[in-house]
């Protein structure tokens, strides 16, 4: 299965390009670069005007490197005019993707809970935690079995084990369930995994992205740690253009100057995103910030600017936590803030 509208809309969904030239550039010189832009297969719209000419790409012009025109000495400037993802772009599909996965729905003013332990430690933790949220009114269980941890010495995840232990906690609270993969080396073990995460860490390992494209299952995609915008659209834009369109975005922060958090929330990646793109963004405030207690009002403000779902850690005893226990909420914590959720919800739909 193909991307079914980008394939449709193949001719609509090209990327143009404006190329402004300096003024007085010789016509001998035009006509080489007018001469060499055809011959990548663009037609080129010439429009002279007093003191700059004007070249249009039109076409695909994806595939030229802009950096590499607006550095040539006759060159003004150059400007995409549309932009090179098409998949996840809005302007080919102006309403909101819902992505549906056992019968919970986010997108399209759909909005969904995910919730649990940074990673599955034991099957008492994940079964405690994975009751607690779901009393709390969480849609989804999260749960690392394999973890990117910035030290080789450190814990990383039960592995197969853990993805058993997740699947356990599904059967006794029937909540589907979302786990990290890193490695396509990992997919045979995530086949019974509801919602497979691609990791910051992971984001672009385009590898990994095409063969999450193959598959049929929601793959929740979250921003790299130094990553722009309009890099985690390209990331998306490889699982969608290898035929898997259900992706979620998930800001979880950045890197920035500021080192009192963990990261940098950036929250204006939600509305932004938004218009962009018609994939649904959640915001995961838990790896954003790093501390327990700027969890609820960072997961606040991201309700209220309109995201579709938060991801929340959350442990029974953070105290006894092999991996971000620092930043978890205990169960009680995690109850009281879903009802503030829900609080902010309402008051902002009838705003
Ligand atoms: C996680 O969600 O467990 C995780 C490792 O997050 P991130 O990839 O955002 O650091
Ligand atoms: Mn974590």
């Amino acid at each position: 299965m193909g991307c079914a509208p980008c394939s449709f809309f193949h001719e609509r969904c090209k990327e143009n390009m404006i190329v402004v030239l300096k003024s007085g550039v010789k016509q001998e010189k035009k006509e080489q670069l007018i001469d060499w832009l055809r011959k990548q297969g663009l037609t080129i719209h010439v429009s002279e005007g007093e003191f700059h000419t004007v070249l249009g790409l039109i076409g695909d012009a994806s595939a030229v490197d802009a950096d590499l025109i607006g550095s040539l000495d006759i060159v003004d400037s150059v400007k995409r005019v549309t932009e090179p993802f098409r998949c996840c772009s809005r302007k080919f599909h102006p309403d909101d993707l819902v992505v549906e996965v056992g019968g919970v729905k986010i997108g399209g003013g759909h909005f969904a809970m995910i919730a649990g332990p940074c990673s599955v430690e034991s099957e008492e933790q994940i079964l405690a935690v994975a009751r607690s949220v779901k009393a709390s009114g969480a849609d989804l269980l999260r749960g690392g079995a394999f973890k990117p941890r910035t030290s080789p010495y450190d814990f990383s995840g039960l592995h197969e084990r853990g993805i058993e232990l997740l699947q356990l906690a599904r059967a006794e609270t029937g909540l589907p369930i979302v786990s990290e993969i890193m490695s396509t080396v990992q997919l045979p073990l995530f086949e019974d995994v509801d919602v497979l995460q691609v990791g910051a860490r992971s984001m672009q390992n385009y590898d990994l992205l095409r063969e999450l494209g193959k598959l049929d299952k929601p793959i929740l995609l979250k921003r790299g740690l130094a990553n722009t915008l309009r890099e985690l659209l390209m990331s998306a834009e490889y699982i969608m253009a290898a035929g898997n369109e259900r992706v979620i975005l998930c800001e979880r922060g950045i890197r920035t100057f500021s080192d009192y958090t963990r990261n940098t929330l950036d929250l204006s990646a939600v509305p932004e995103l938004h218009e962009l793109s018609h994939l649904p963004v959640i915001v995961d405030p838990s790896h954003a910030t790093g501390i327990n207690r700027l969890v609820p009002p960072m997961a606040l403000a991201a309700a209220a600017c309109g995201a579709d779902g938060l991801m929340i850690e959350v442990h029974n005893d953070p105290m006894k936590a092999l991996c971000d226990g620092a930043q978890a909420l205990r169960p009680e914590e995690y109850d009281a803030l879903a009802k503030k959720v829900r609080a902010v919800r309402a008051a902002v739909h009838d705003l």
